[in-house]
């Protein structure tokens, strides 16, 4: 079997972490490696752990995310789940899920099974606080997802018009492997590339996009002006979906992943061939509250 190996890669998350605080990026990148085996490091094995763990924002999203993915997989092959039936599976997910995260089936795999950031860290969750963040914003998410006509939209396309995308994919800039995540791409006139989003309008939000408009250029070799990115603020009840209007600029777009990679570039010991992190160069941050709901709080002295 091939040895996997842990190589350079610039993804939006990544720059985010990596500007937020150093050590945390040290953990999730570096420390963690080959966490998964069994035979690797305590610490490895402890920040994989800790590197999977979601807080209930992020379960929120990820329940959202996964149950688009299966409604749009089995409309574009003619097969409808119906609002009910949505529901219904969001219902159960929640359920499920919630109570792996209580019995720690996640010891069995951090990658397969919820690890809740409220659990582990004995937080006091209210009844209130599960139904604002969690289960008003999924049902109210699907509902303004079948409420927008979108569905409806697609019934009307070929099957050539859908466009293929893995749950993770990359595309080359310059030297860098670069990773986006985008939700959904389809080809009509344009190509159109969907980013459901059950936050609130961040302003991240225009690099972010800006980055899966290169990777659309460059994937399908579509000229940027062919390229409309939509984010879609599904809990926020915006009827429709409104195309993201901000103008890409190419320019800054690129100025700014030079220097983005530039500055993980600079954590290296010998470079982005080798990949070794300089531990002395990953220090705490000094916001004291970033720490507050930082995953790797366990590990971090
Ligand atoms: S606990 Fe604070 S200093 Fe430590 S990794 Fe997390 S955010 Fe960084």
């Amino acid at each position: 079997m091939a040895v996997l190996k842990n190589e350079f890669s610039w993804s939006f998350s990544r720059h985010k972490l990596c500007c937020e605080c150093r050590r945390a990026y040290y953990y999730y990148y570096y420390a963690s490696w080959e966490g998964w085996k069994k035979d690797s490091s305590e610490l490895a094995q402890k920040t994989y752990r800790l590197k999977k763990m979601q807080n209930l924002d992020m379960w929120a999203g990820s329940l959202v995310h996964t149950l688009l993915q299966e409604i749009l997989k089995n409309r574009s092959e003619k097969n409808v789940i119906t609002y009910e039936q949505a529901i219904t599976q969001a219902h159960t997910a929640m359920a499920v899920q919630w109570r792996q995260s209580q019995e720690q089936r996640w010891q069995e795999s951090p990658k397969t099974y919820l690890n809740l950031f409220e659990h582990y860290y004995h937080k006091k969750v209210s009844q209130e606080l599960i139904d604002r963040k969690v289960k008003k914003k999924v049902y109210e998410s699907i509902k303004n997802f079948y409420d927008s006509g979108f569905l409806e939209y697609l019934d009307s396309l070929g099957q050539e018009q859908f466009l293929r995308i893995e749950e993770i994919d990359s595309f080359p800039f310059e030297k860098t492997k670069m990773y986006v995540v985008p939700d959904f791409a389809l080809r009509d006139g344009s190509v159109k590339l969907y980013d459901w989003k059950t936050g609130r309008p961040n302003p991240d939000d225009t690099r972010q996009l800006s980055c899966y408009a290169l990777y659309a250029h460059t994937k399908w070799q579509v000229p940027l002006e062919k390229v409309k990115v939509f984010p879609v603020y599904l809990a926020l009840g915006i009827p429709g979906f409104d195309p993201w209007q901000e103008k890409i600029d190419t320019v800054e777009l690129i100025t700014f992943l030079r220097q983005s990679i530039r500055q993980m570039h600079a954590l290296l010991l010998t470079g982005p061939g080798e990949n070794k992190i300089d531990y002395a160069k990953c220090p705490r941050t000094e916001n004291t509250r970033r720490c507050e709901t930082c995953v790797f709080q366990e590990v971090c002295v």
